[in-house]
């Protein structure tokens, strides 16, 4: 019995939330009394594998097939499914985002397993196998227990503080027998729709809202995220009303973001807006209305005009890095 875990390659290199995800297997695998085993898929150089250990992995499954280096829901099940078996895994962990989405729930049917969407906690052995999630879009926490044997664990993002250790992990190859069907969608293309800095992994995220009067004010916005290296996203009146696109918006219609900092100008702070933001670490909002809920859920407030605001940030952020 072992915990597996799905740890992204980006391109060559490892994703910087798959740190946690390892993290995450590692403290869960240590209450089990087990340990936990990386499986990372698609090209990717050793030592990048090997710095999991720093993580807590002692392991490390390589399935190196170069089919495997975009994202194939098939194939990805097939090999995650091959790793747990290999390893007598009985928890697969993956993250919270786009392939966790795709990949864990076939992974649960196959695997015959609970699954738990958006855990954010360790599982409390002591009562069963309970996990603390959010529900009612943020609303309120909801604590589940997976009673099957083997259980599948979407991670949310910043759920624990990630520690950088010492170690290396042991890297070993995996061979699986994969099926034609396994790759029988064929990615031709990769385009971006935001910008340089995709929404859903960015640790930086500034988001404009109605408050901001019109598209051609966003470029105080752009600016700020450029310095900061940030995403950028909208409330949805900025996205309905054409200002901004409609991946960009966020909240209870549009997409959930954990980042470690999120920076909200003009957004008042409906409650189906805070439900896709209120997981953010840091939270920091700019508006002219004291009495603005939004407020309530910050770390940090500015009272004041985002056209003045943002730029000076800008300017600060700017002189910060000279
Ligand atoms: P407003 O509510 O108009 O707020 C603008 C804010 O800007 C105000 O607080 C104002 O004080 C401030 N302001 C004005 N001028 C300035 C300035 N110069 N500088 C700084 N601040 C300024 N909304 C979402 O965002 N995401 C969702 O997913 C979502 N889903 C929804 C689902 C349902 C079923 C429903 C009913 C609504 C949903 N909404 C959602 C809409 C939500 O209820 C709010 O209407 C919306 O979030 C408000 O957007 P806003 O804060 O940008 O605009």
């Amino acid at each position: 019995m072992s915990v597996i875990v799905l740890v992204e390659n980006n391109g060559g290199t490892i994703k910087p939330k798959g740190f946690e995800a390892v993290q995450y297997a590692a403290q869960l695998a240590q209450k089990m009394g087990t340990t936990a085993t990386a499986v990372v898929l698609g090209t990717i150089a050793e030592t990048e594998m090997q710095a999991l250990g720093q993580y807590g992995a002692k392991r490390v499954l390589h399935i190196a097939d170069e089919r495997l280096n975009n994202l194939h829901a098939r194939a990805y099940t097939r090999a995650l499914v091959n790793a747990a078996e290999k390893e007598n895994a009985s928890v697969v962990v993956t993250l919270y985002d786009l392939t966790g989405r795709v990949v864990a729930p076939r992974v649960a049917t196959q695997l015959k397993a609970g699954i738990i969407a958006g855990a954010l906690s360790l599982p409390d052995l002591d009562k069963g196998f309970v996990i603390k999630k959010s529900v009612f879009s943020g609303k309120a926490f909801g604590y589940v227990n997976i009673i099957s044997n083997n259980k599948v664990i979407m991670l949310a993002a910043n759920t624990l503080q990630v520690k950088k250790g010492e170690g290396a992990a042991a890297v070993e190859k995996l061979d699986v027998a994969f099926e034609a069907k396994d790759f029988a969608i064929v990615v031709k293309e990769v385009n971006k729709v935001t910008g340089e800095i995709p929404l859903a992994d960015a640790e930086l995220v500034v988001s404009g809202g109605r408050g901001l009067k019109g598209p051609e004010n966003w470029g105080v916005i752009e600016d700020l995220a450029r310095e900061l290296g940030a995403a950028t996203a909208c409330s949805r009146p900025v996205s309905d009303a054409d200002w901004r696109p409609h991946h960009e918006h966020v909240g209870q219609t549009g997409g959930t973001i954990r980042p470690n900092l999120y920076i909200a100008a003009g957004i008042s702070g409906a409650i189906q807006h805070l439900a896709g933001v209120s997981g953010s670490k840091t939270i920091v909002v700019i508006n002219t209305d004291p009495e603005a809920p939004f407020f309530k859920a910050a770390n940090y407030g500015v009272v004041g005009d985002a056209m003045q605001v943002l730029p000076r940030l800008t300017e600060a952020v700017k002189k910060f890095k000279e």
